[in-house]
């Protein structure tokens, strides 16, 4: 027989019936209870104590309890580990509630609209994605900053590609998933999928499927967040053209922002950079590096503050320092809006704002006219500084319950009531002297607890001496509390002042809340100001410390980088140990082909390039004595082992797909690194590959390429394609000893070089010969290539010419048994050369 369910359970089952997905935290006094499943799954994640409901029913339910004050450290665990979790309030008085007090969620928590998990500056993107007729719209929002954006992908790998660069952690979709992309997003890409279809009217300049995208997500947060969201900012459009496009892959194997090891920072360009003074200017670089410019006139202006920053080096030091006083305003501005300010956020607030008049007369001095854009953002806002200081005690502490939160002289009534109080204290103090000489109890003292309220406190030794017009109030251990007619007569005034005070200093916080609310869209502009002039002076500061030099941009299609540098590989290894090397690729070098032996800085010359790159077009100086270079349009890379989205596939395969989406999308205002491509297959077809590419990149898409190999076959092709230029990493011999240079020279590698090293390692003698004649062999192995579409026309459409007849007569004459198959090869060359 099924039990009986009380109506405290019916009201849980009824809640808990529309969160079937999330872990229902329950509301019951100072805790909240977890119910069945919710009970035993919480109690094993977070280690609470598992108990029952009603022990002595025959099923009695599982329940388990963390105590309300401590709730958000486990509701950001739960939700740190990919769950979601819905917290219902009492929403009524338990006091004045009339049979069950009322309970409703109140808020839902999921991975993507988490705001205050952790202490972390970095941002928490809630990515949302929508389709129609094959094509994309997504939109992202920070809740924490408020921060809203929406744009148009044409393919699907675009759009992971752009997801996983958010590195959102929950994604709502808008529209009928398929079972395999849903695989990719929960298993992949290790993402919550939240599913969104009815959406919130929203008016927007987007385009039909992004404003629908945008209005689901809007829909999403409205329904999961029950609050305020005032500080959400409206939604822009942007675009992933308008900016250097690299894909997830290239930015990860670049490591711009996050480190292949263990995902973090360190390591990183980003890190390298970050010399950023404010949690916004923080975000804000990051950003940057993820979206780097391809307008050049955007990339001067930028620059030119830096350079400015660089020239005025006293009064960056104190914008510096002003800056440190800046705290993070977007999510300061964003707890105002959720009404979770705390007395101390106000006072954060206001030592901000204090510091802008400072920020703006610091960047006044510098006398630029490139300054001016942000200078007039520089907003102090003195209406909420004025708020906050007449309002907001100095000395007010995290908690607004405790009193102590506004300032005396704000309000009158107030202060009433604290004069009440103090004069209170005054009173008990003399009392407690008086009664301490009447009754000559030495130790006698008043004290006060929510509990007992005002009383004496007698020692067990004591109790004696306690005359009769004291009554008892509580008995301990050790001592006993008494209480007095007029003890009790002053505690009834402190009782009512303290409670009215506290009451109303709570009312008045939340008028200050309220009032502050209008001026949410102007600290957000303040903050993007500060967040821009942070980075700016980041950049500046980084330019100094390594002596980096302003890039400048080429209208021809040229580079020349003299003495460049690896920034990160650099700052780790020391300036004295790092080798610096020259980039020279002119407007009609396409492809630098890179031979050199494993470990000798293929590899390190490459990225040293797209790092140059990408610093220069976010506006960075970049480490090298010179930087001419044009403004690219896109970096594709081919670079270690692969981190493979799609997994399941074999390195080729992923290879290979890279390589493809390098060869569609490049344009001649691309760069493209490809490091070792096709070792993941056997040799000859991986070479056939390698070079049929390199034919390709060099024919048809005119990309800046360096291309590093070990297929030395692949050398020769600087004979066919004038493009095609071939460098190599030097070596040194010196008593038997090798050292890498790594210093980049013109021409091939040397072939036997393998052999070499191995020699050096000691290896018999007999091996080392019988290694050199396999290497003969190998090498008089003509390099297959195949005749291009267009010399195959140009063969059978020019006639048979005149000196046709004297080719045909070498042949004849040719003694090929006599000959090598190098020789034979070289005659061949020879022949069609004269053609
Ligand atoms: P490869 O790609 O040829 O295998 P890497 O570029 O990975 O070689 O370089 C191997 C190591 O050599 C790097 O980890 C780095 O420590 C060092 N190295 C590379 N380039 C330089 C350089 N220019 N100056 C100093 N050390 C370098």
């Amino acid at each position: 027989m099924s039990e009986k369910i009380s109506p405290g359970m019916q009201q849980y089952l009824d809640i808990k019936a529309d969160y079937p997905d999330a872990f229902l935290l329950f509301r019951m006094g100072d805790f909240y209870e977890l119910f069945y499943e919710d009970a035993v799954n919480a109690a094993q994640i977070l280690e609470l104590s598992l108990t029952s409901r009603n022990k002595n029913a025959e099923n009695p339910i599982p329940m388990a309890g963390v105590p309300y004050h401590s709730a958000d450290q486990y509701i950001e665990q739960l939700v740190s580990l990919g769950h979601k979790v819905a917290v219902a309030e009492q929403v009524e008085d338990p006091k004045t509630a009339v049979g069950i007090v009322k309970r409703a969620v109140t808020q839902v928590i999921t991975p993507g609209t988490a705001v205050d998990v952790g202490l972390t500056t970095d941002n928490n993107f809630l990515v949302a994605l929508d389709k129609a007729a094959e094509k994309y719209a997504l939109a992202y929002m920070d809740l924490s900053t408020g921060e809203f954006k929406a744009t148009q992908l044409s393919d699907f790998s675009t759009t992971l590609s752009e997801i996983s660069s958010l590195k959102a952690r929950e994604i709502v979709v808008g529209y009928a998933l398929k079972a395999d992309d849903r695989q990719i997003f929960e298993k992949q890409m290790n993402l919550m999928v939240s599913e969104q279809f009815d959406f919130e009217d929203i008016h927007s300049s987007l385009s039909a499927l992004e404003n629908q995208v945008a209005s689901k997500l809007l829909a999403y947060v409205k329904r999961t967040q029950l609050r305020d969201l005032s500080h959400l900012q409206e939604v822009e459009h942007y675009e992933i053209k308008d900016f250097l496009q690299m894909d997830f892959a290239t930015k990860s194997s670049l490591e711009l922002t996050t480190n292949k090891r263990e995902g973090k920072k360190h390591g990183t360009l980003y890190w390298l950079l970050d010399a950023t003074k404010t949690a916004m200017g923080t975000r804000l670089l990051r950003s940057w590096l993820e979206r780097p410019l391809i307008s050049s006139s955007e990339i001067k202006k930028r620059a030119d503050i830096v350079q400015l920053f660089l020239d005025n080096f006293f009064e960056r030091a104190d914008l510096i320092e002003a800056l440190k006083g800046v705290y993070d305003l977007e999510r300061l501005a964003s707890r105002v809006s959720f009404g979770k300010v705390l007395p101390v956020d106000y006072l954060q607030l206001e030592n901000s704002l204090s510091n802008i008049p400072g920020i703006k007369s610091v960047l006044l001095a510098m006398k630029s006219p490139a300054l001016d854009p942000l200078i007039s953002q520089l907003d102090e806002i003195p209406e909420l500084i004025s708020l906050i200081h007449n309002a907001i005690d100095e000395s007010a502490q995290r908690v607004i319950t405790e009193g102590g939160v506004i300032k005396t002289g704000y309000n009158e009534q107030l202060d009433k009531y604290r004069e009440a109080l103090a004069n209170g204290t005054s009173w008990i103090a003399e009392l407690e002297a008086k009664e301490k000489e009447k009754t000559g109890i030495s130790t006698l003292r008043i004290d006060f607890n929510r509990k007992d309220g005002y009383y004496f406190h007698v020692t067990q030794s004591q109790l004696g001496s306690v005359p009769e017009y004291f009554y008892r109030k509580a008995t301990l251990k050790n001592s006993e509390r008494f209480g007095s007619k007029e003890l009790a007569e002053i505690e009834e005034i402190m009782l009512e002042a303290r409670e009215k005070s506290s009451i109303l200093e709570y009312d008045l916080f939340a008028q200050v809340r309220t009032e502050t609310e209008q001026y949410i869209s102007r600290l957000q502009k303040v903050a993007k100001a500060i967040a821009s002039i942070d980075c700016l002076q980041s950049l500046a500061t980084i330019a100094e410390k390594y002596q980096y030099v302003r890039p400048v941009f080429t209208q021809e299609r040229r580079v020349n980088i003299v003495n460049g540098r690896h920034p990160v590989v650099e700052s780790v290894l020391g300036a004295q140990e790092y080798v610096p090397n020259d980039i020279k690729l002119p407007e009609q070098t396409a492809i630098q082909l890179i031979t050199g032996p494993n470990m000798s800085g293929k590899s390190t010359y490459m990225r040293q390039f797209a790092m140059i790159v990408i610093m220069a077009q976010i506006g960075s100086f970049v480490p090298a004595e010179l930087a001419e270079l044009p403004v690219f349009d896109a970096i594709f890379t081919r670079i270690g082992a692969s981190d493979n989205l799609i997994s399941g596939e074999s390195t080729f395969m992923v290879e290979m797909m890279e390589a493809n989406h390098a060869i569609q999308h490049a344009t001649a205002h691309s760069l493209i690194v490809f490091d070792e491509l096709g070792r993941g297959t056997a040799t000859y077809d991986g070479m056939a590959l390698a070079q049929a590419i390199i034919e390709y990149i060099h024919d048809n898409i005119h990309a800046k390429t360096l291309f590093a190999t070990h297929y030395h076959e692949l050398t020769d092709l600087s004979g066919s394609l004038k493009g095609l230029e071939n460098v190599h990493v030097a070596t040194l011999e010196k008593g038997g000893d090798v050292t890498f240079l790594h210093k980049i020279a013109e021409g091939p590698a040397d072939k036997s070089y393998g052999i070499h090293v191995a020699k050096i390692a000691g290896l018999p003698s007999r091996l080392l010969e019988r290694a050199d004649i396999i290497l003969q062999k190998l090498e008089n192995k003509p390099v297959v290539r195949q005749a291009s579409e267009e010399e195959k026309e140009q063969l059978s459409l020019f006639p048979v010419e005149d000196n046709h007849q004297e080719i045909i007569e070498k042949l004849k004459e040719i003694d090929l048994d006599d000959m090598t198959a190098r020789e034979a090869l070289n005659f061949l060359w020879e022949l069609r050369d004269d053609l």
